[in-house]
C-alpha cells in the first residue's frame, strides 16, 4: 500500500559529503561572480545624477505585481509572448521550489514530506516542462522566425543552451533517482516526467549503474546551475535582475508629463539637458541595463516604420554600450537627426515591458541640443515665434479671435461668470483649417446652452511644442504667464479641442501651481449628447472611421468619448482601424515634428491614411487640430485619399445637428 505520510526523498541522496562541500563552494563562487558583475554595473549607474527613483513602496509593490509577476505588457497572442511566459513562469517556480527545498533540508523543521512533497514534485515537473518548451520555442523563433527588431546575439544561443540543458539534466537526475531508489509506483507517478522516463527508458538498467549515471547527471546539472548564475549578467539576460529594479524604481507620473528643469540648478551648473552620460539620473542609467532587447518599442515606433533614423531600442542600447565603454558624450553615439525624428507619441513607452522611459531620455538630450543652439529651420522659427508672438504661427496675438468673426463668442471679460473656459489653442486660433473646428465647437456649445467664455488675446501658447522640442525655458515662461492669467480670470473648468493643450493644462501646469478641471472637447460634447442637449442621430450613411490622437487616447486614456461623439456604437457604418484606441498610431505631428520638413516617402500620415483607407471609410474623424492637418495632407498624398473627408469630431457632430433640425 502507498505510504503517503512517509513519502519524501533525500536532498543529497547518492552524493558523498565531500562532494556536497565542493558543490557549495562552486555555487558560492558562481554567485560571487554574479554579485560582482551586478555591483560593477551598479557602479556605473551611480555615476549619474542623484535621485530619479520612485520612493513610495506601495507603488513598487503594485508595479512589481502587475508588470513583473503578472507580466502585463507581455500578454499578447504572439509566439514571443507565449515563450516568454513559459520561460518566466518556469524560471520563477523552479527557483522558488529549489529555495524551499534548501530551506527544508537545512532549516530546523523538515517539511518536505507527505502530501506537500507529492504536490511539490508534480508542480516542479509541470513547470519544468513549461521551461523546456519555452526554451525550445525561443530556439525555434531565433532559427526560423528572425524578427529583425528582436536582435540576435551569439550569447542568446549560449544562454538558451544552458537553460535547456538545465531542464533536461534536471529530469534525468529525477528519473535516475526514482530508478535507483526503487520508489513505489504510487508515489513515483507524482514526479510525472521522471517517472515516464524511468518506466520507458531505464527499466533494463541495474541499480548500481543507475547510481553511477545519477551521479554523473547530478554533477552535470550542478555545474550548469553554477554556470547559469555566472551567466545571468551577460547581455540581455541581466534584465531578470535589472528589469524588476527598474519596474519598481521608475518615478510615477502621468505619461504625458516631462520633468521640469530646475532653473536655479541650470544657473549653477550651466547644464540644460543631457550632454554627458553622467547628466542622466541614476534611475535612467539603471533603466538602460534593464532592456531585454525584445524590440517591442521599435515595432511600435512611427519614426522607425517610416524609415527615419530613429529606433527607440537602438537609442537605449547605444547609450548602454556607451556606459559600458565608459564613454561620455551622448551626442557622439546618438545623432541629432535621431533625436529630432521622435514624435513623442509615447508608443515605445507604452510597449516596454520593463517600463523604460525612452521619451524622457530623448527629451533630455533634445534639451541639450537646444541649449547648444543646434536647431535651425522651421522648427527653430516656430520657437522664436512662440517667444516673440506667443504662438508658433508668428501672427499677432491681437488676431486670436479672428476665427470667431460673426459668432459673438463671449470672452472672460464680457462674461466673467462663465462655467467653462474654452481654451482654443494656437492651431484652432490661427490655422485656417483648424479655425473651422473652433467655430464648430462654439456653435455646439451655444446650441447646448453651455455657459462658456474664451480668453481671446489673453490666451497664449501653452508651450507644449516648446517643451517637446526641448526648449524648457520657453515652456516654463509660457506656463507661468498662462497660470497667472488663468488665476486672474478665476478659471476652474477648462475645455479644449486640442489634446496637446489638454495634456499640458491637465498634467503639466500643476507643476507650476495651475490646478484646473480640464476636459477635452470630446468628453464635454459626449456628456451633452448623453443628457440630450445635443442630438447625434443624423449620420449621413457614409462609412466613417476614427483616428485617435496620441495625446488623447494613449497618453490620457480617453477613447470612449470620441466614439460616443461620432456615434460609433449605433452607426452600422462605423469602422475601426487595426491600431485604435489606446494603441493608436501617430499622425506624425507630435514632438514638434509638425514644423519639420519631411520627404513624402517618410510621412507617418501617409502610412496612417493607408490604414484608414483600408477600412473603406469615406470620412476620417479625428479630435486634434494637428492630426486634422496631418491626416488631410496624408490623404492628399495617398492614392484614393482624395475621396475621403477628414473632419474633427465637432464638425461631424455639428453636421448631425444640422441634419436633425431639417
Ligand atoms: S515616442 Fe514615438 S516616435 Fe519617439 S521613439 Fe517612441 S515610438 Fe518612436
Ligand atoms: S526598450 Fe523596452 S521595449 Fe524596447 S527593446 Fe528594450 S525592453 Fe524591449
Amino acid at each position: 500500500m502507498t505510504d503517503i505520510n512517509n513519502a519524501t526523498r533525500e536532498v543529497f541522496g547518492n552524493i558523498a559529503p565531500w562532494m556536497r562541500v565542493v558543490f557549495f563552494i562552486m555555487i558560492a563562487a558562481s554567485i560571487a561572480v554574479l554579485v560582482w558583475q551586478v555591483v560593477s554595473r551598479a557602479w556605473l549607474w551611480q555615476k549619474g545624477r542623484q535621485g530619479g527613483f520612485e520612493r513610495d513602496w506601495r507603488v513598487w509593490v503594485q508595479r512589481l505585481a502587475v508588470y513583473a509577476a503578472a507580466q502585463k505588457r507581455v500578454h499578447k497572442k504572439t509566439l514571443g509572448a507565449l515563450l516568454h511566459l513559459l520561460l518566466f513562469s518556469g524560471f520563477v517556480v523552479l527557483t522558488i521550489g529549489t529555495t524551499l527545498l534548501a530551506i527544508a533540508d537545512d532549516g530546523p523543521y523538515y517539511f518536505h514530506h507527505g502530501w506537500y512533497y507529492l504536490i511539490y514534485e508534480l508542480t516542479m515537473d509541470i513547470f519544468g516542462v513549461a521551461f523546456i518548451v519555452g526554451c525550445l520555442l525561443a530556439m525555434y523563433r531565433r532559427a526560423f522566425k528572425r524578427k529583425p527588431s528582436l536582435g540576435h546575439n551569439r550569447s542568446d544561443w549560449w544562454l538558451l543552451g544552458v537553460l535547456l540543458s538545465l531542464g533536461i539534466t534536471g529530469f534525468a537526475v529525477e528519473a535516475l533517482r526514482l530508478h535507483y531508489t526503487q520508489v513505489q509506483p504510487g508515489l513515483a507517478r507524482w514526479s510525472i516526467v521522471g517517472w515516464l522516463i524511468e518506466v520507458n527508458l531505464l527499466r533494463g538498467i541495474d541499480v548500481a549503474t543507475a547510481q553511477t549515471m545519477h551521479l554523473a547527471a547530478w554533477w552535470g546539472h550542478a555545474i550548469l546551475v553554477a554556470v547559469f548564475f555566472a551567466t545571468i549578467p551577460v547581455d540581455r539576460f541581466l534584465h531578470v535582475i535589472t528589469g524588476p529594479l527598474n519596474i519598481a524604481g521608475r518615478p510615477e507620473r502621468p505619461m504625458g508629463t516631462l520633468v521640469p528643469l530646475n532653473m536655479e540648478e541650470v544657473e549653477q551648473t550651466g547644464r540644460t539637458g543631457v550632454h554627458r552620460l553622467a547628466d542622466f539620473n541614476r534611475q535612467q542609467l539603471l533603466s538602460l541595463d534593464s532592456c531585454m532587447e525584445c524590440g517591442r518599442c521599435e515595432d511600435a515606433c512611427p519614426a522607425t516604420a517610416t524609415g527615419k533614423p530613429l529606433s527607440p531600442k537602438a537609442v537605449v542600447i547605444d547609450l548602454r554600450n556607451l556606459m559600458s565603454s565608459d564613454g561620455e558624450d551622448v551626442h557622439r553615439t546618438i545623432r541629432d537627426e535621431t533625436l529630432w525624428a521622435c514624435t513623442m507619441c509615447q508608443a515605445c513607452v507604452q510597449e516596454c515591458p520593463v517600463l523604460i522611459g525612452h521619451v524622457d531620455l530623448i527629451s533630455d538630450m533634445r534639451r541639450d541640443l537646444i541649449g547648444q543652439g543646434k536647431l535651425s529651420g522651421p522648427p527653430a522659427k516656430a520657437l522664436q515665434q512662440i517667444a516673440s508672438q506667443s504662438n508658433p504661427y508668428g501672427r499677432s496675438n491681437a488676431e486670436r479671435l479672428a476665427w470667431a468673426e460673426g459668432l459673438e463668442v463671449p470672452t472672460a471679460e464680457s462674461n466673467p461668470s462663465f462655467e467653462y473656459l474654452l481654451w482654443v489653442g494656437c492651431a484652432a486660433s490661427f490655422d485656417p483649417r483648424a479655425q473651422k473646428v473652433a467655430r464648430a465647437t462654439v456653435q455646439l456649445l451655444k446650441n447646448a446652452g453651455v455657459n462658456f467664455a474664451v480668453l481671446g488675446k489673453e490666451e497664449t501658447c501653452t508651450g507644449d511644442p516648446a517643451r517637446r522640442i526641448g526648449d524648457e525655458f520657453l515652456f516654463q515662461q509660457r506656463a507661468h504667464t498662462n497660470v497667472e492669467t488663468l488665476t486672474r480670470r478665476n478659471v476652474k473648468k477648462i475645455v479644449t479641442p486640442c489634446p496637446h493643450c489638454y495634456n499640458t493644462l491637465k498634467n503639466e501646469y500643476p507643476q507650476f501651481g495651475g490646478q484646473y478641471e480640464v476636459q477635452h472637447h470630446s468628453t464635454l460634447l459626449a456628456e451633452l449628447v448623453e443628457v440630450g442637449r445635443l442630438s447625434n442621430s443624423g449620420s449621413n450613411g457614409d462609412p466613417i472611421t476614427l483616428h485617435d490622437p496620441c495625446y488623447l487616447a494613449r497618453v490620457n486614456g480617453e477613447v470612449d468619448a470620441t466614439r460616443a461623439v461620432v456615434g460609433a456604437t449605433n452607426d452600422p457604418q462605423y469602422r475601426e482601424m487595426p491600431r485604435c484606441g489606446k494603441k493608436t498610431f501617430c499622425c506624425g505631428a507630435g514632438g514638434g515634428r509638425m514644423w519639420f520638413e519631411e520627404a513624402p516617402s517618410q510621412r507617418v500620415s501617409v502610412l496612417r491614411s493607408q490604414e484608414a483607407l483600408a477600412t473603406g471609410a469615406r470620412t476620417l474623424a479625428t479630435a486634434c487640430p494637428f492630426c486634422l492637418n496631418m491626416m488631410t495632407d496624408g490623404m492628399a498624398g495617398t492614392q484614393g485619399g482624395e475621396n475621403v473627408k477628414v473632419l474633427d469630431i465637432a464638425e461631424v457632430l455639428l453636421s448631425r445637428q444640422t441634419r436633425a433640425s431639417r
